[in-house]
């Protein structure tokens, strides 16, 4: 499922300077869901650095998915390199909250242009799992 995956003791793409089977690997591999909206914002940016699109799919809100999902986001990770992940700012999100604000800034490149994603984004936990609802998204060259 995930390229770039046979190293085991690489360091997470997230940014976290862990590595990544002790950060986001066992949240994207369905063994221990992210704990908190950060957690699971840093997961999703890590799947979308290493091509997970059904990690990236089953952290969405069911009412924000579409059938069409699977292969827009499998083009954007081949044209698209994720090259760092800065968290600006979080408000709840926290492991006992219902919902969470996570503000970001991940840079890229892809062949067209390089430039900074800016995001300030809303998950909401269901059943112990926090999925990312939707976004104020501004793209930054
Ligand atoms: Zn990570």
């Amino acid at each position: 499922m995930l390229h770039d995956h046979n190293d085991t003791t690489m360091t997470c793409p997230c940014g976290s300077n862990k590595p990544f089977s002790f950060c986001c690997e066992p949240a994207i591999e369905g063994h221990k869901p992210a704990k908190t909206a950060e957690a699971l914002m840093r997961s999703r940016y890590t799947a979308f650095a290493l091509g997970a699109v059904d990690y990236i799919i089953n952290t969405t809100a069911e009412e924000n998915r579409n059938p069409e999902d699977a292969e827009i986001i499998a083009e954007q990770v081949q044209a698209t390199t994720w090259v760092g992940l800065r968290i600006l700012d979080s408000v709840a999100g926290t492991a006992s909250d219902n919902t969470g604000i996570v503000e970001f800034s991940a840079r890229f490149e892809a062949e067209d242009q390089n430039g900074e994603l800016h995001e300030r984004s809303n998950f909401r936990k269901e059943n112990d799992r926090w999925y990312y609802v939707d976004g104020q998204i501004e793209i930054i060259n």
